[in-house]
């Protein structure tokens, strides 16, 4: 079926192939390229009686900040499992048309995305379908696999039918493989070979399915609609947001079925050491999201009083937060130090993600398309700037630089994080360690690089502080470089390669490319990577 703009091809034909579009990937250009990127946001809907389709859009609406190239739904009516996906953030993805056509229906599955090295594309979006011996299943994912290579090795010489290169698409063909009707018995055949960060919201016709790996390292969390029915979300955030209750977290290496006998919980894998990303925290969840029963936005706010005492700015007239994820922090750094709290930069809230090319004038802009500073405010003043992170150092100082044109007399940058030195494997897009400035440069090699009058990160125990909880519960290995989770020496060579930029880069095709039958996508991923090196900062 056909929308009446000729945009969509809905899947009324072929229930099992999803429908992708929009070939073109958005443009990091007019993305905030200094901040580290999440890779998705996933969701699950179960309930008769529901439209879950729709739930599942709002759902994923509230996600949208875990990832902007791609959205898809697929849902199940108990007997076939159909849906949309393609290119774009979820409100241009999915009009009423589509969404009509996902009912009716009573188990819906969403994912947003952000991705890697050559994968932005129509046929990687989200959920992936393939054939299962429970019928169709529709699988979302948040989070890395590190054994990917020995995944394709077992799958080597079968037959895919899940259109993507993918580590999600690895998983669904392990799952749809399996000889086991339930999807619990079927997940417990598969997930004792799955290594790396997996959040998983995935359904056949009758069952909706939450799992998260043995480290819990991407948050999932579950909650009641009403009577029988259930909601599964990356964050809580998303849950309060289509009128549901908040119950837990899915347990590291648990299992939570949905079928129209109740929900099910069994623990598949026993529980690894709980290594939750301390990243989730710092930036990348909503701050009205609550993971270990803390709520983002007060821990954020603690981390702005632990910022103050470990670093201090007498004399200072102003504190302003990077908009939005430093808000909470700016604002308890101006409780703690007793320095007015004001805002100095104006965001662009809609420049996040476009299909429009900017002119190369523009790009020259960088920062100045997304924020504007607010010159009243900032001229004459020694002002302090809080943000949650320094990755390159590029945007950091651009903005610095911003300021100073403005009129501000000195600027001191606070972060509310450790200086990231690692790169991360388990899902977050965050720069190869050659380009992480903390890697090159001490801290006033940093603040030199960034033209800050001073800058001070917060420690981990400051971070630990403002949590209130203690490490042993998270992963920080971008900070100390333990890596809860081995990193195969391939796949870690593709991203520590300080000396040898262009050999990384080619690594990191590689492995992407051995993914693929074809070399026109080999090829893409080569541009992908040329373009990333060369126009981020
Ligand atoms: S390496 Fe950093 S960003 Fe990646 S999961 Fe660990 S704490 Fe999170």
């Amino acid at each position: 079926m056909a929308a009446p703009d000729g945009r969509h091809s809905f899947c009324a034909e072929c229930p099992r192939r999803m429908t992708a579009e929009r070939a073109t990937s958005p443009d990091p250009q007019t993305t905030t390229s200094e901040a580290p990127r999440e890779k998705c946001g996933v969701f699950g809907v179960y309930g008769r009686d529901e439209d879950v389709g729709r739930i599942a859009f709002f759902g994923l609406f509230a996600l949208q900040h875990r990832g902007q190239e791609s959205a898809g739904i697929a849902v199940s009516n108990g007997e076939r499992v159909w849906g949309h996906k393609a290119m774009g953030l979820v409100t241009q993805v999915f009009d009423e048309d589509i969404l009509g056509s996902l009912s009716p229906a009573h188990i819906a599955v969403g994912h947003t995305r952000y991705s890697t090295c050559g994968s932005s594309v129509p046929h990687n979006a989200q959920p992936i379908i393939c054939a299962s011996a429970s019928g169709d299943l529709a699988l979302a994912h948040n989070g890395n696999l590190v054994n990917m290579r020995d995944l394709q090795a077992q799958l080597a010489g079968e037959t895919d039918d899940t259109n993507a290169t993918n580590d999600s698409a690895l998983i669904a063909r392990m799952l749809g493989r399996s000889k086991h009707r339930r999807i619990e018995d079927a997940l417990a055949e598969v997930m004792p070979h799955l290594q790396g960060a997996y959040s998983l919201v995935l359904m056949t016709p009758t069952q909706l399915a939450a799992v998260r790996d043995p480290y819990g390292i991407r948050p999932l969390s579950i909650g009641h609609l009403g009577e029988g029915r259930y909601v599964f979300a990356s964050e809580s955030c998303a849950i309060s947001v289509v009128g549901g209750h908040f119950h837990r977290e899915v347990e590291p290496g648990e299992v939570v079925v949905v079928d129209d006998d109740g929900l099910r919980e069994t623990q598949i894998m026993p529980v690894a050491s709980r290594a939750t990303c301390v990243f989730e925290f710092i930036y990348f969840a909503r701050p009205d999201t609550q993971i270990y029963s803390r709520t983002i936005y007060d821990a954020r706010r603690r981390m702005g009083h632990e910022l103050a005492r470990e670093h201090p700015a007498p004399g200072a007239h102003i504190v302003i937060p990077i908009p939005d994820s430093a808000v909470a922090a700016a604002l308890g750094y101006a409780e703690a130090s007793r320095i007015p709290f004001g805002e100095g930069l104006v965001k662009n809230r809609y420049i996040q993600r476009t299909f429009i090319q900017p002119v190369q004038r523009m790009r020259d802009l960088g920062a100045r398309m997304k924020f504007s500073p607010l010159r009243e405010a900032i001229a004459g003043h020694k002002v302090v700037m809080v943000d949650d992170s320094i990755v390159r150092g590029t945007t950091t100082g651009k903005i610095v630089r911003m300021l100073r044109e403005a009129g501000a007399t000195e600027v001191h940058v606070r972060i509310t994080s450790p200086p990231v030195r690692y790169p991360c494997y388990y899902g977050i897009d965050m720069a190869d360690q050659k380009d992480l400035v903390a890697a090159r440069k001490t801290v006033d090699g940093i603040r030199d690089h960034i033209g800050a009058t001073s800058l001070g990160y917060l420690s981990l125990g400051g971070v630990m502080r403002a949590i209130g909880l203690p490490k042993k519960l998270f992963c920080r290995a971008c900070f100390d470089g333990q890596y809860p989770i081995p990193i195969p020496t391939d796949v870690r060579l593709s991203k520590m390669m300080l000396e040898e930029p262009n050999v990384a880069a080619a690594s990191r095709c590689d492995v992407a490319a051995a993914s693929r039958s074809d070399v026109a996508a080999a090829s893409r991923c080569d541009v992908a990577a040329a373009s990333r090196c060369d126009g981020e900062s």
